[in-house]
């Protein structure tokens, strides 16, 4: 039998962490802020929105949001976000995705500043991370996974990792990082024939589709580490990618949903924050 990791625990401690962070900013005259665009009528993006709004406030960051509605063009939202761009009082900007149908998301990305792109999404952001350049932001659910990965103490090198899921967002950035960090990594997709032949060979299992409990415990091999990024809304309840409960019980560690990877992607965005805050302000770490 394994078990649940606690992933409000390591939230916990590493919010610490970053509020110490922010202190030491402000003690210096330098407050981060962060600039978020909503642009969508999904309610769980504007769920999304609201507890970045709240962590941003329990972490003294500033925070200013531009709710946009239908009529918004690709071009308004794009003269918003060059705007913010020389803004020097903003550190980071933020859209949140997906936006209105009609607006072309790739034109509204590349519009953020390489140097403000706390969300990770820009091309040149995840260039630099596919060739392993340190100097880059890193997409903020895999930031997250990591954080968890690395907290509960996981060994890499020599391990064979499956990502299900090969998202601009998710699955492809968090197999680069894994493969970074000397994993041997497969990526598994719509297209992928019998999901099931890989998983079962993984040490490492991170699933990123978006289908209700779509890896069952027949799926995973024992001893495994399991990471469920899935969030569903099924019947007024969310559910994780991963039958959790029954997986529990072949897995070692797997992160349950709600109160997992879900947590720790908010945590990574405003770490990004400040770190666009010290890059920009020339603060180097101590
Ligand atoms: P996405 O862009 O829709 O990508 C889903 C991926 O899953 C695609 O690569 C797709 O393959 C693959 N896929 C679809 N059906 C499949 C199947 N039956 N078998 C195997 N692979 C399949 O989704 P996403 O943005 O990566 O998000 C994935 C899930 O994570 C969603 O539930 C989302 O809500 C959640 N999420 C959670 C967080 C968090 O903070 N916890 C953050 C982001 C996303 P193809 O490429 O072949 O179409």
């Amino acid at each position: 039998m394994g078990e649940k990791i606690n992933v409000k625990e390591i939230v916990k401690k590493k919010k610490e962490e970053l509020k110490n962070e922010v202190d030491k900013l402000k003690a210096k005259g330098v407050a981060p802020k962060l600039a978020v665009i909503l642009a969508s009528d999904d309610p769980a993006s504007q769920i999304y929105v609201g507890k970045k709004r709240k962590m941003c406030e329990e972490m003294g960051i500033l925070q200013e949001e531009y709710i946009l509605d239908t009529t918004t063009t690709t071009q308004e939202i794009v003269a918003i976000i060059e705007k913010l761009n020389k803004d020097k009082s903003v550190n980071g900007i933020l859209v949140q995705l997906p936006l209105y149908k009609h607006i072309d998301m790739d034109e509204v990305l590349d519009s953020i500043s390489e140097k403000k792109d706390v969300d990770g999404f820009h091309p040149l952001t995840l260039g630099k991370l596919f060739i392993g350049e340190k100097e880059t932001f890193i997409p903020c659910t895999p930031k997250g996974i990591m954080t968890i990965l690395d907290d509960i103490g996981t060994q890499y090198v020599g391990k064979h990792a499956v990502v299900i899921g090969r998202s601009r967002i998710v699955g492809k950035p968090i197999s680069q990082i894994l493969l970074k960090r000397g994993a041997t990594v497969t990526i598994c997709h719509s297209k992928t024939d019998d999901i099931s032949k890989y998983s079962k060979m993984a040490d490492i299992l991170i699933v990123a589709v978006g289908k209700p409990h779509i890896v069952t415990k027949e799926m995973v091999k024992p001893d495994s580490i399991v990471v469920d990024v899935g969030i569903n809304r099924v019947d007024g309840k969310i559910l994780g990618d991963v039958d959790t409960d029954e997986v529990v019980n072949v897995a070692s560690k797997i992160t349950p949903v709600p109160g997992g990877v879900g947590l720790t992607t908010v945590l990574s965005l405003l770490e990004n924050v400040v770190q666009a805050t010290k890059e920009q302000n020339n603060i180097v770490n101590e």
